[in-house]
């Protein structure tokens, strides 16, 4: 993907998430690894809604801002996967409601905070770790989402929401919004007799379809 194309679909991912309801007022970033170095990644105080893509900030392998309107002020997040995940091309990070609402419970186990409820969501997002709260910025946190990261392509930061990487912008936004819709899953069956995926069917989705 040229630097070109990777603006226009970063735009047109966050004009998708922002109509969808994933993101509200500015929340939410997106960035992509571009295959000539750097990264390109939304601008802060822009909603998703009404990204342009000429105005998208760009920053050089060291992660240091060289272009465009200054970066979201969570680029540190985005570049903390990117070390952890060399095989990855792009982040999704969302405030979004239910995934975010999980990110506040306190009875979920902190290394698989996200349930197996259906064959996607081991497929899509596998499993999910929950990264301590700290303020917004404060190293730990970066530090947190680094080691992480290197076992899980999402991870929920707590009391603020998920952190989601992928092979490339389009799988990135896929594995964000099954994150999501599963999050709410959890809440609906919420006093209900259901059924998760039993461990023994997660490892024959990872052993079947890879993870
Ligand atoms: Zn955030």
């Amino acid at each position: 993907m040229t630097e070109e194309e990777a603006r226009h679909a970063l735009a047109a991912h966050g004009r998708s998430l922002f109509a969808r309801g994933y993101s509200c007022g500015t929340s939410g970033n997106l960035s992509v690894r571009l295959e000539q170095g750097g990264y390109l990644m939304t601008p802060t105080n822009v909603s998703l809604g009404d990204l342009d893509p000429a105005q998208m900030s760009r920053l050089d392998d060291r992660g240091a801002h060289c272009a465009g309107d200054r970066p979201t002020k969570e680029a540190w997040l985005h570049l903390a996967m990117y070390r952890s995940r060399p095989q990855d091309r792009a982040v999704v990070h969302l405030h979004s409601t239910y995934a975010t609402a999980l990110s506040c419970r306190i009875d979920r186990p902190a290394d698989d905070v996200l349930p197996a409820l259906t064959p996607y969501v081991v497929m899509r997002v596998g499993r999910v770790a929950l990264v301590p709260y700290a303020r917004p910025g404060d190293d730990r946190v970066a530090a947190d989402v680094e080691r992480l990261a290197v076992d899980h392509r999402a991870v929920l930061l707590a009391n603020h929401g998920p952190v989601v990487s992928g092979r490339d912008l389009v799988a990135a936004a896929a594995s964000a919004e099954e994150l999501e819709e599963t999050a709410r899953l959890f809440f609906l069956l919420e006093g209900r007799p259901h059924r998760m995926l039993e461990p023994s069917q997660v490892e024959e989705l990872i052993r079947v379809f890879g993870s």
